[in-house]
């Protein structure tokens, strides 16, 4: 047998050792880890959006392989949520692209811009992609810090200059996972400017926009002056629709990259199956009021799980949108020793945020993808531990 490839060869799972260390435990005798560490939207997908789907998928039309950059009437949908969501124009011909789900358009992104020795710029901690990719292009990896103190926002005068200059891609992720920050318009608004003064595409990661908690909708990179110039945006129904199997999103943005990802794409894969897109199209137009009710949902669960964990003493950030939130590691312990006792005496998976770089190191991730009842035993569990 062939070695892998020296891509793969240097790339670990990280995350994963936890979540394999948690099946371990839920196959031996004793209690199974309570879920609180993969981000798998456990509710089921609205049933007018199933309908929609049951409906298509007797259509013989939409057995054929779909356009190559997803149907008109998914195109023109993203287009008005796009507008009807942020004020953002973008046009359904040449600047939308369907995508399967966005972690493989995000990937994919790499493959379009990234020649070995080029910067990337990744923010640390991130949603692992963004950097893998870049190494599998062979680019160097600039992690840019999101400290607390700054509201996990990057502080672009602190960009080294050289990085700067050669960076092609610079990855942000708002609403934020792992943090669950939130941008700003004006930082975005200083991003975009950054980008066009330095010829970098931004790569904005819109995956959570729908998920907040008592505050204004967050914001999308494309709303800012000249974002259409320089940023490319990876919307995902997986979040906001409860649609993570689906595997159905579309990337908005300047119409030069969208074509560059297109060309990548139809070299690669052939599109979401139409009678998916007809469901999305039947999420994007929701006249139900769902993303309402699920946001609903998800904030009910954040207070409980943050409430309960604020009782036992352990230091929580609550999330302004997302369905993550960090919680300090205690005097003593790092992120991965305190996940380790988490998992092995309270028997609740999270994940050491380091898992998202190293600029994790402080915090683990827990998530609200589990209905009361068992975040209500993890709450019991925690508390029944002693830091
Ligand atoms: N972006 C972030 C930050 C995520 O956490 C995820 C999944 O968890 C994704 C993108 C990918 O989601 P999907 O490929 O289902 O759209």
């Amino acid at each position: 047998m062939p070695h892998r490839a020296g891509r793969l060869l240097q790339t670990e799972d990280y995350l994963f050792s936890f979540i394999d260390r948690s099946r371990a435990l839920a196959d031996q005798a004793g209690l199974a880890p309570v879920p609180l560490g993969v981000g798998d939207c456990d509710l089921p997908t609205p049933p007018h959006i199933v309908e929609a789907m049951r409906r298509a998928v007797q259509a013989p039309e939409l057995h054929r392989y779909p356009p190559y950059a997803g149907t008109a009437e998914l195109r023109t949908a993203a287009a008005s949520f796009l507008l009807r969501r942020f004020g953002v124009r973008a046009e359904a011909d040449s600047e939308l692209l369907v995508t399967l789900g966005s972690k493989e358009a995000m990937a994919h992104l790499a493959l379009a811009y990234v020649d070995p020795g080029d910067v990337v710029l990744v923010p640390d901690p991130a949603y692992p992609v963004y950097e893998r990719w870049a190494r599998f292009c062979g680019a160097e990896v600039v992690r840019v810090p999101l400290r607390e103190e700054n509201g996990f926002l990057p502080d672009l005068a602190a960009i080294p200059a050289d990085a700067a200059r050669r960076a092609k891609l610079f990855w942000v992720c708002y609403p934020n996972n792992p943090t669950g920050a939130l941008a700003t318009r004006e930082f975005f608004a200083a991003l975009a400017q950054f980008a066009l003064e330095h010829d970098i595409i931004v790569a904005s990661d819109a995956a959570y926009s729908e998920i907040y908690y008592d505050c204004a909708p967050p914001p999308s990179f494309l709303e800012a002056p000249g974002a259409m110039q320089c940023g490319i945006e990876f919307h995902s129904l997986s979040k906001a629709y409860n649609m993570p199997g689906w595997r159905v999103g579309f990337a908005a943005g300047n119409a030069a990259v969208v074509d560059a990802l297109r060309m990548v794409k139809t070299h690669t894969d052939s599109g979401t199956f139409a009678a998916i897109q007809h469901a999305a199209v039947a999420a994007l137009t929701d006249t139900t009021g769902y993303p309402e009710r699920l946001r609903a949902t998800y904030r009910a669960r954040m207070r409980l799980l943050c409430d309960g964990l604020e009782r036992t003493g352990l230091d929580v950030l609550r999330p302004s949108a997302t369905f993550y939130c960090l919680v300090r590691t205690p005097p003593g312990y790092s992120s991965e020793a305190f996940a380790k006792r988490l998992l092995e005496d309270a028997r609740v998976l999270t994940i050491p945020a380091t898992g998202f770089g190293a600029g994790g190191e402080g915090y683990v991730r827990l998530t609200v993808c589990a209905d009361t009842t068992l975040i209500e035993e993890a709450v019991r569990r925690v508390a029944g531990v002693a830091w």
